[in-house]
Parts: C-alpha cells; structure tokens; sequence
C-alpha cells in the first residue's frame, strides 16, 4: 500500500498519538507529502500525560525540523468520549493488564482502530487530503484484528467507495518491528534538515514520545520515558536494545 512516486496526492493525514510508531509514520509523511495534518483521539485514556505528549512532540517538530515546519499543517482533536460507553478496557477502566481469554489483551477496545479510521477519512474528505497514515503494524501487536493489513487494505476500500473519494492507506510500520521502527526514524530524521540529522529525531522521539500504559514518566530510560515493565515498556525497551545491538555491528543505524 505504498503510493507511486509518480501518483499525484493532495496531502497526507497522519493518525497520530503521540506514541513513537505514529510519530515515525508523521516523519515519513513528512518526508513524502508537502501538506501534512495530523488527528488525535480523546477517548477518556486513563493517562492525559498521553495527549500532553502529543502536544509536546509537534512543537519539538515545528522547532527542530524546519524543512517538515513548512509542511506540517493543523492538528485535529477528535472528541470520541463515547467509545468509553461501549468499552470495558485496561486503558479506560483501573484493571489489571491480563490476557483474556480469547488471547487479546484486555486493552484492547472491539474494533477501535475501524473507528478512528472512518473518523480519519471523514476529516480527511473535509480537508482535501487523499493519503490516510497510520502506524498499524502487524509485527508486534498481531493480537489485534483491526490493525492487520487485510483490515487495512478493506478500510482503504471503504473509504473510498463509501465517500467517492480515492484514499491512499499508508502503513509504513506494517512488517517491520521496533528495533526496525528506530532505524527508520534514523534514516527519516537525516530527511528532516535539522542540527544532528537522524540522531536529532531518535532523541526526540526518546525524549517526547510517550508509550508506557502506565502513564510513567519519572524514569528516564536510554529508550525514553516510562515504567519499563509494562508490555508497552518492553517492547519499546527490547526494540531499542536489538536497533543499538544491530548497530554496533554496523549493519544497520545510518541507513
Ligand atoms: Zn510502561
């Protein structure tokens, strides 16, 4: 689902959380498409710190990066309060991270990601933009259905026929995993013209980015902030140790 260097686009819309994946996928857009917006969902998270980090991350973006300040257009703060009335989820409710029975975790909202999607492209319709990204991935969180690439490529046709409107889906992180994720934010952030090139980027990503489910920021880790034993934790954790590992040996960092 990538676009052709050849096929004209109007912009891009990038799903973005505040979280490391999706900040990666708002520096690939960046580096693509000349006008970039970006959407966020408040959906009654437990922890606000992640909206706050949001926040956080465009305007490190906007002073840092000047080739991508001039493309990075509005962001959007979508209201979606109402999914908490048809959840029952670690990350809205105090419960304890378990796996259920079905083998998903218990963060894990039915269908959630089809929601913020038809929202996307709602919004993306109204702005004019025709390139939808988003940093599913079906690497680390294969437990849930709504992020797979299958889904994907079915929203990408939804979308399209349900709003007359060709809309290109893009998922950059969808193969590959977290040490990879980091490498690319690297390779991204020598694209990005700032002081420290792709160095700039994995340092801001590790600085603002928020990923913890707990919603810790007190401890600072090489790989950024947070409790470090949450699944979230770990896998940013483990992503960061195997891309420094990869990197010593020289067949990685830098591409
Ligand atoms: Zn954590």
């Amino acid at each position: 689902m990538q676009s052709s260097d050849s096929t004209p686009h109007h912009g891009a819309l990038v799903l973005f959380s505040g979280g490391q994946d999706s900040t990666t996928c708002l520096a690939h857009a960046l580096t693509r498409h000349e006008r970039v917006e970006t959407i966020g969902f408040d959906y009654g998270q437990r922890h606000r710190v992640e909206l706050r980090q949001r926040g956080e991350v465009l305007r490190e973006l906007r002073a840092r990066f000047p080739a991508w300040s001039a493309r990075l257009g509005e962001d959007h703060l979508i209201d979606l309060a109402v999914l908490g009335q048809i959840s029952d989820s670690a990350l809205t409710r105090d419960m304890a991270f378990e796996m259920e029975r079905a083998g998903l975790p218990n963060t894990f909202v039915p269908g959630r990601n089809l929601v913020f999607m038809t929202f996307a492209g709602a919004l993306a319709y109204r702005r004019g933009l025709d390139v939808i990204v988003t940093g599913v991935c079906e690497t680390d969180y294969s437990g849930y259905p709504d992020c797979r690439d299958d889904t994907m490529k079915a929203m990408q046709l939804a979308l399209s026929l349900g709003m007359d409107r060709r809309f290109l889906v893009e998922t950059p992180l969808m193969w590959i995993d977290k040490a990879a994720t980091w490498r690319l934010a690297h390779a991204l952030g020598q694209q990005g013209d700032a002081a420290g090139g792709g160095d700039a980027l994995v340092r801001m990503i590790v600085e603002h980015t928020h990923t913890c489910y707990l919603g810790e920021r007190t401890q600072r880790h090489p790989w950024g902030y947070g409790c470090g034993t949450c699944p979230a934790c770990m896998l940013r954790a483990a992503g960061w140790a195997r891309w420094q590992d990869q990197d010593q040996r020289g067949d990685g960092h830098g591409g």
